[in-house]
């Protein structure tokens, strides 16, 4: 199927426009394959365009109160509930999300911008006054200019919510580029805010990372680059963002374990993971995926998993009875594909799935690993698609080290009832949120972002409000 689009170009000053090369990309359905739309492709020429608008709006736009923020970006919010029908519907098309699953992220993208456009009202520092003799000092937080947003394909629209939201709230003025994967969301995003927001304020630029994305990274007029993306990602752009010194907001990968002790209730642990684990065929990178599991509590777990996911009905997304869908692309198809069978053959066993799906379209069936080594690639690597492995730890202190030995540090979670342990383990676990007896739930109000390898900077909460504006020392003498 094609979708019908009134748009397929880039926004920028609050135009639609194609490439100025005139070069598109095609937009694919992952449910089939076949192309769904044909998309502009931008190069360094629609970035600077996009840049100067941008950096035009910023005069005028860091000048409004927080208050005509707020009411320009609820605004937003509220035509994007108007328009929820049309923009599931794209969604699910372009990323093979099933109807199913869908109104999670949508109501979440409603509420962050509601919650970015009030919480900028509040913004909060030390107490202005007389630190040295005969000076008053007060700190202020202004906006840094233009910031360049790079969302993922896994959550096109939401994501691009959580870089959009703080950076407008805060004052600055916005240059998004959507994957070139999913673009689709980001297109009817600017169309909804041609009406609302002033030309300039929020551009989009539709393309390639190499080349769109790249050119962002490196302009020097863009002070502060926010990406969603993968580790191999963060670090290319970090590196390039280096040349100029912009500030990098980074939110990768993650691996997320779930430490299962004897003391948890497995059938809790099995119906959480049965959905959450395979939610959006497992491409969230908080998803609960890397299951280690107690000496008594392990042989349910496995037994119950396998049942369950066995009988998780996959296919297509527009079936309202389908739970999983295909996973996003034919590369990330034979990737997920590839490192379950290596799983197997370094020792680990399948207990459900551990197949392509038989019908055309890029679906892996919902998998069960199980027993695989803690060094080996499955347990290390994230797959990003419908696959959890199960390991069985002794004692705490190798739960805790499994848990903790890996690169990535964005989410985790402990099952037990016991809430000393849970305490202790929240400490100790190396990851930006730890749920206790629960995984997945995420909420405006709270920060979400990693540690170590799952990159740096804060998604949602006031801690990203923050990270988009630079601190000032005013001081004054008397
Ligand atoms: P990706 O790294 O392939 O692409 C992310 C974005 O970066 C895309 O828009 C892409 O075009 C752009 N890009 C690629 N190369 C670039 C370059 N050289 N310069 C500038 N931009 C460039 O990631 P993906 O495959 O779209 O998304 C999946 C990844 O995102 C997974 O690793 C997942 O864990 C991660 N993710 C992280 C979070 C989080 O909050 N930490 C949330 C969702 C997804």
């Amino acid at each position: 199927m094609t979708i019908s689009l009134a748009q397929t170009g880039n926004f920028i000053g609050g135009e639609f426009r194609p490439a100025e090369s005139g070069a598109t990309d095609d937009v694919l359905d992952p449910s089939t394959g076949d192309v769904l739309a044909t998309v502009a492709s931008s190069g360094a020429a629609d970035v600077d365009a996009a840049v100067a608008t941008a950096r035009a709006a910023f005069e005028t736009w860091s000048e409004t109160t927080p208050r005509e923020r707020f009411e320009r970006i609820t605004a937003l919010a509220d035509a994007i509930e108007a328009d929820l029908d049309g923009l599931k519907a794209l969604e699910s098309a372009n990323v093979g999300k099933p109807v199913s699953i869908i109104d999670f992220e949508f109501d979440l993208t409603v509420d962050n911008f509601r919650f970015f456009a009030a919480a900028a009202r509040f913004m909060e520092g030390r107490a202005a006054g007389e630190y040295l003799e005969d000076h008053t000092s007060f700190v202020r937080r202004d906006p840094l200019g233009v910031v360049a947003s790079i969302a993922p394909w896994n959550y096109p629209l939401n994501m691009a919510t959580w870089k959009v939201g703080p950076a407008l709230a805060t004052g600055n003025t916005v240059v998004l580029k959507p994957s070139e994967l999913t673009p689709l969301t980001a297109i009817r995003l600017a169309e909804l805010a041609a009406d609302i927001l002033p030309p300039g304020v929020l551009n989009v630029v539709l393309g390639q990372g190499e080349s769109a994305g790249a050119a962002l990274v490196a302009h020097p007029d863009v002070a502060m680059v926010s990406v969603t993306g993968d580790v191999s990602t963060g670090k290319l752009i970090a590196r390039n963002a280096a040349e100029t010194l912009k500030r990098v907001h980074l939110e990768l990968g993650g691996k997320a374990p779930v430490i299962v002790f004897d003391d948890a209730d497995p059938a809790a642990v099995v119906e959480c993971l049965t959905e959450m684990s395979y939610y959006n065929s497992g491409q969230d990178c908080t998803a609960p995926c890397r299951v280690v599991a107690g000496p008594k509590v392990f042989d349910d777990v496995v037994s119950g998993l396998t049942s369950s996911v066995g009988s998780l009905r996959w296919g297509d997304p527009s079936d309202p009875d389908v739970a999983v869908g295909p996973v996003i692309s034919a590369e990330q198809q034979a990737k997920v594909a590839g490192m379950v069978d290596r799983a197997v053959a370094a020792g680990a066993e399948v207990t459900t799935g551990g197949r392509v799906g038989d019908r055309s379209g890029f679906f892996y069936e919902p998998s069960v690993v199980v027993n695989p080594a803690q060094d080996s690639e499955i347990v290390q690597r994230e797959v990003f698609g419908p696959v959890v492995t199960v390991q069985r730890f002794d004692d705490e202190s190798q739960a805790l080290a499994w848990a903790n030995g890996v690169d990535y540090g964005l989410a985790s979670s402990v099952w037990t009832n016991d809430v000393g342990r849970a305490l202790r383990m929240a400490k100790r676990l190396q990851f930006g949120t730890v749920w206790v007896n629960d995984h997945i739930p995420i909420v405006s109000e709270m920060p979400h972002g990693g540690y170590k390898q799952s990159g740096y900077g804060k998604d949602m909460s006031v801690y990203a409000l923050e990270h988009y504006t630079e601190i000032k020392h005013v001081m004054i003498k008397l």
